[in-house]
């Protein structure tokens, strides 16, 4: 009886782990098409200042699928760095992101706003890594003074010598480097200092709970005085509420991105926003 029921229970996960493959092989093969069939969207979440003023915006890719709707990059990126679709799916973004900014520069309502690219290890990887990123700059004549880099720590672990050089590299003609969910891996403190990091961004795991867990309040904290002591901005994400931004303002946390202010949307709604936000002046702008 029992083994019986253990060989039905076998067949049922073979069977699905089948479907899984399966369903795994079909994405990948959409993911593919995807590039090609347009369904890849960008959405567009503005950071701001401690005034509630707009600094830029953080870039989201999202994927239109066809039958399954809006798929969250948290689902496709993975897929997409370990078939190296990621290398055409960054192009297509950086690019994208260049001609908007090139459009921005025209208007001085948004001419000094900054657009932060989330950019995967593998495409950090690349040899020409460097020269591609200022041949699309040129390509749109951006300014690279624009365009800011988002890295997370685990691009860190191989090769830091490397991606050292790389970063220097673009360092140089002004693009500018954030470090992304700050707290979660694995940095050494010896690895902060050597790299031409603009900013820290605090991951929104310890933003979540800052009003009532002492001791993300205790990291938050760290990472604020860390950054300060390396001469670092920093930025906090998954802002939600008030009580979260004032305890980071408090701490000397003065760039905010979360919900508090705006989810991420497409970009005739962020420009939307950013004319509001200039049309109505602050009480203390009088
Ligand atoms: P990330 O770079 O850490 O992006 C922040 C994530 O937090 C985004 O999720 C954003 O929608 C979400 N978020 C923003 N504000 C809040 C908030 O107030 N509360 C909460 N709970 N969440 C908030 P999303 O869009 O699903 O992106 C997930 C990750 O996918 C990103 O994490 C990034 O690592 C990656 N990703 C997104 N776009 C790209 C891309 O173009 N290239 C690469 N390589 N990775 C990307
Ligand atoms: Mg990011
Ligand atoms: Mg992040
Ligand atoms: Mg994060």
């Amino acid at each position: 009886q029992s083994k019986a029921q253990g060989g039905n229970t076998l067949r049922f996960f073979d069977q699905m782990m089948q479907k899984a493959i399966i369903a795994r092989v079909d994405l990948q093969n959409e993911l593919r098409q995807a590039i090609k069939q347009q369904q890849f969207q960008l959405y567009y979440q503005i950071q701001v200042d401690s005034n509630s003023q707009p600094l830029g915006a953080e870039v989201l890719i999202s994927w239109q699928h066809p039958e399954r709707g809006r798929i969250s990059p948290r689902h496709f990126i993975p897929l997409a760095e370990d078939i190296g679709l990621i290398l055409p799916i960054g192009q297509w973004v950086l690019e994208t992101v260049c001609a908007q900014l090139k459009t921005w520069q025209e208007d001085p309502l948004t001419e000094d706003l900054v657009l932060a690219v989330n950019v995967s290890a593998k495409q950090l990887h690349q040899v020409d890594f460097v020269e591609q990123v200022i041949a699309t700059l040129q390509r749109h004549s951006t300014n690279p003074a624009r365009l800011k880099l988002e890295l997370t720590e685990s691009i860190l672990l191989n090769n830091i010598t490397d991606i050292i050089a790389k970063m220097k590299a673009l360092n140089k003609i002004g693009i500018r480097f954030s470090l992304d969910d700050f707290g979660t891996g694995y940095s050494s403190l010896q690895y902060l200092k050597m790299l031409p990091l603009d900013e820290l961004k605090i991951d929104q795991s310890f933003v979540r709970n800052i009003a009532t867990d002492s001791s993300d309040r205790a990291i938050v904290h760290t990472i604020i005085t860390i950054a300060s002591s390396l001469d670092m901005n920093v930025i906090a994400e998954g802002v939600e509420t008030n009580a979260q931004r004032l305890f980071l303002q408090k701490k000397g946390c003065l760039r905010y991105q979360g919900y508090l202010f705006s989810k991420p949307v497409p970009i005739k709604e962020l420009e939307a926003i950013l004319k509001r936000l200039n049309t109505i002046p602050l009480p203390d702008k009088k």
